[in-house]
């Protein structure tokens, strides 16, 4: 391998050599802080919707939005004669 690789944060493999342990150790933990922060955010919970039929109980799909669960409601109605009113219930979930 090319020792001039970059290993990320602009150090190359030449340089990361001459590190000390404790030089490494301190990179090697702000890497993992890097890491932690980022899978953090990634796992940030969402809130869904669902539309559900009042008539028969049956749920839609669980949509990142109004308008893309409304869809199923639609397509529901269309369907099922008399089937006209429906629930939305928006899932919010919350961490501590
Ligand atoms: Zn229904």
């Amino acid at each position: 391998m090319d020792p001039s690789h970059q290993l990320g944060e602009g150090v190359n493999a030449g340089e990361l050599q001459r590190l000390t342990l404790s030089e490494l150790r301190e990179r090697a933990e702000a890497l993992d802080a890097r890491i932690r922060e980022h899978l953090k955010r990634d796992a940030r919970p969402r809130a869904t919707v669902v539309m559900q039929c009042a008539v028969c109980e049956q749920r839609g799909t669980a949509a990142d939005t109004r308008e893309r669960a409304a869809e199923w409601a639609f397509r529901h109605r269309e369907e099922n004669a008399g089937h006209g009113a429906f629930r939305e219930i928006t899932m919010r979930p919350y961490q501590w």
